[in-house]
């Protein structure tokens, strides 16, 4: 089984990336290939401070790293340094029909609050299906969120295939039931852009003084319960479960069972990447190596559709 995901560099990673993505990058860098890259070329969109986009994809590196991810098992590599992956994308885009770009949401989202949207944010799934189909993925782990753009990436390469040949593989998304819409402080979606966030690599301290905004009640369906339960053992879950249903219990007693329970959790990597922040140019070197390695498979895929439809 091959495996891929990208992640962002539009920000600090937290707790949906953690929980919905990333522990399934540590999963699964055990099967037989696994590529995971830092998605530059998609953040450019949001990202409009040269020096902020290349210090959070250094920083992702770091990041994946000190979570434990082994770049002697799986390729880490940043997307902008694998240019074959672009040319696949113009092949797929002439064979992408406008009215499936139309459905995805975050061209309709921005479409419907009354922003203006680039060309960027619009082709947007099809350049992730290029990441995906670049690699020959078997399997894609993801948040929730993704799952509409990994249909459209199987649609690009079904539509080619029926067209050319079977040059591309048929990826699948993966989910973790627990956690693949993982609450943000607010109830909602944990994102980068909603200001709800639980960074984290953020100081302990500074997490503390969030505040989450409701009431704790019933724990089945309360965001900060199902918070809780990511960083705590099983016993502090029902331990903590009791608690809610007793009743009289505030939510200041729950934020901080949180924080305590989070900083045990988070304490190893945060150690990690402390010492691999300290040597970048190791971290350059994995980039580097994590990069050749992409090249070699994109241009091999990318070859083999060239072939199928012409383009020689
Ligand atoms: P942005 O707000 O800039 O889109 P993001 O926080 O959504 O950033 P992405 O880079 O878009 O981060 O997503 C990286 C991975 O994390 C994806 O697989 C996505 O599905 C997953 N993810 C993001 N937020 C959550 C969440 N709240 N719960 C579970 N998974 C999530
Ligand atoms: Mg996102």
């Amino acid at each position: 089984m091959r495996v891929l995901s990208g992640i962002q560099p539009t920000g600090r990673f937290h707790w949906g990336n953690y929980f919905g993505a990333i522990r399934q990058y540590i999963d699964l860098q055990f099967e037989e290939a696994a590529f995971y890259f830092v998605a530059n070329w998609h953040a450019l969109g949001t990202v409009r401070e040269p020096a902020s986009l290349r210090g959070w994809t250094f920083d992702a590196a770091i990041d994946l790293l000190a979570l434990g991810l082994d770049p002697q098992r799986a390729v880490l590599f940043v997307q902008s340094e694998v240019p074959q992956v672009s040319e696949l994308c113009w092949i797929l885009m002439t064979g992408a029909p406008m009215g499936l770009l139309e459905r995805c949401h975050a061209y309709k989202d921005k479409k419907a609050k009354g922003l203006p949207a680039d060309a960027g944010v619009f082709t947007y799934p099809v350049l992730m299906a290029a990441d995906i189909l670049a690699y020959d993925s078997d399997t894609v782990p993801v948040g929730e969120d993704q799952v509409q753009h990994i249909e459209v990436c199987r649609d690009l390469a079904a539509s080619f295939n029926h067209h050319f040949g079977e040059v591309f593989k048929m990826p699948k998304a993966k989910l973790l039931d627990v956690s693949k819409k993982v609450p943000g402080t607010d109830g909602e979606k944990m994102s980068k852009s909603y200001n709800n966030t639980l960074e984290v690599f953020e100081d302990p301290k500074a997490q503390r003084k969030k505040r989450p905004m409701e009431q704790p009640k019933e724990p089945d369906g309360d965001h900060l319960f199902q918070l809780y339960s990511l960083v705590a053992t099983d016993a502090e879950r029902e331990a903590m479960a009791t608690l809610y249903r007793r009743g009289g219990f505030g939510y200041g007693e729950v934020k901080k069972a949180l924080a305590d329970a989070a900083e045990r959790f988070f304490a190893e990597p945060r150690a990690k990447r402390a010492e691999l922040a300290a040597d970048p140019k190791r971290i350059s070197e994995i980039l580097d190596d994590g990069a050749a390695r992409a090249r070699r498979k994109a241009e091999e895929v990318l070859n083999r559709a060239k072939r199928a439809c012409g383009l020689v």
